[in-house]
């Protein structure tokens, strides 16, 4: 059994759906289940929705857009009279129904994780039909009847024995039987409500189902070769990493390389169930095998992961006493509530330093939780920098450009920067 991982990148359009349809019509003989995640940067369009209904501001022209992108795709793929339309009208409905209940007291991660998923479950809609009327005859799955997650909303942690339990029991039979169409990056809490496993976790969704499914591998279907040892927008030359331990890749993606969600490798690994990392633009290209290596390193040249969008947040103490390990489990614990996730951290005697990714709403939260006991110093719209592997005569002033560096971090295996 295989699992494919088709991300918004690859169902952008009416023409990537087409192209996703003739990958699926070659592998007919196998038995296949395909992960699915939002169209395009629809998840982005349904933030600034949640943005809005929180903030309550007037949405309609957000709702709007939703729709007419659906529409188009669905009109240039299916035509405008097809059953399947009144299908994706349907959950367009059920979504302003939410948009219509009071939900502003349970918080942004409740809303957020009530409203997002539309975007998977009309993408899979959509996508299933087409194939369906394509000779590519598929099931279409709800993710939410199988992946059962904790009631951390926006981050839900899954509940494995309930998962396995329902995957191997229900979900494999009809796998077996025939193709299946299912949303990434969606699960339900035991209360019934849907969850989501965080940004990008469509990749996630496909190593949980794997292994729950006792898959032979992963492939996820990309609009790069496979993974590059660097941005290519932003690096004149980058390399393809033809093979990456579990190890190498779960270290790549804690630095924030974005090929791999950081979840994903753990299920996989358990299992040595490989992952391959292709391109749906080049069929043919060998793209990237992530697998059992043990300890080994096996990627050779120097990677370079850079994130935007980084807050440095520096926190130190009102009577110059030092920062120890009381203050620290307070800042831990702070920060563990609010679901931030540190990015680098530091410390000296007196202040204790980390960056992190500009999530307003979870920093602001943060900074009540410790602005009483520390003082705090905030900077935004930084960059920052990570070499994996870096060589000895290393040189990234190609990224750093004319950037400030305002904080450099070195373990044995990699050198991070912070610039600005
Ligand atoms: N649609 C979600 C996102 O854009 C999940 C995913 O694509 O992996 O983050
Ligand atoms: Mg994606």
């Amino acid at each position: 059994m295989l699992v494919f991982k088709f991300g918004g990148a690859s169902v952008k359009d009416a023409k990537s759906v087409r192209n996703v349809a003739s990958i699926l019509a070659r592998y007919q003989k196998e038995q296949i289940l395909v992960v699915v995640s939002a169209m395009g940067k629809t998840t982005n369009l349904m933030e600034s929705l949640v943005d809005a209904y929180m903030h309550q501001r007037d949405f309609n022209s957000i709702l709007d857009e939703v729709k007419s992108f659906h529409r188009a795709i669905i009109s240039d793929l299916i035509g405008p009279n097809s059953q399947q339309f009144y299908e994706v009208e349907n959950l367009f409905i059920e979504l302003e129904c939410a948009l219509d209940t009071d939900m502003v007291s349970s918080g942004y991660d409740f809303v957020y994780d009530q409203i997002v998923p539309y975007a998977e479950l009309i993408s899979t809609r959509i996508i299933s039909h087409y194939l369906n009327e394509n000779n590519v005859t598929n099931r279409w799955l709800d993710a939410r009847n199988f992946v059962v997650t904790s009631s951390h909303h926006r981050r839900g942690r899954v509940n494995w024995d309930t998962t396995q339990n329902l995957i191997s029991k229900r979900a494999k039979k009809l796998i077996e039987k025939q193709l299946t169409i299912t949303q990434g990056f969606i699960g339900r809490t035991s209360e019934n409500t849907t969850s989501t496993l965080g940004r990008e976790g469509s990749d996630y969704s496909a190593a949980i189902f794997a292994y729950c499914l006792d898959a032979s591998s992963v492939t996820i279907w990309k609009d790069v070769p496979g993974v590059m040892n660097g941005d290519p927008k932003r690096l004149k030359q980058t390399t393809l990493l033809p093979d990456i331990s579990f190890k190498e890749a779960i270290e790549l993606a804690y630095y924030g390389a974005s090929v791999i969600h950081p979840k994903t490798i753990q299920p996989l690994l358990k299992k040595s169930i490989p992952l391959y990392v292709r391109s749906f633009l080049d069929e043919h290209a060998p793209g990237t095998i992530v697998q059992d290596h043990g300890l080994q390193s096996v990627v050779e040249v120097p990677c370079y992961i850079v994130k935007d969008n980084q807050v440095v947040i520096s926190l130190s103490s009102k009577d110059f006493a030092f920062i120890i390990e009381d203050n620290l489990s307070h800042i831990f614990s702070a920060l563990a509530s609010c679901g931030i996730q540190i990015n680098l951290m530091q410390n000296t005697a007196i202040s204790f330093t980390i960056c992190v990714n500009n999530d307003a709403s979870r920093i602001e939260k943060f900074l009540d939780l410790v602005s009483d006991t520390y003082l705090i110093d905030v900077s935004n719209d930084l960059q920052l920098l990570t070499v994996f592997n870096p060589s000895d005569s290393l040189d990234f002033k190609e990224i750093v450009g004319d950037k400030t560096q305002i904080l450099e971090h070195r373990t044995q295996n990699a050198l991070q920067v912070i610039l600005q």
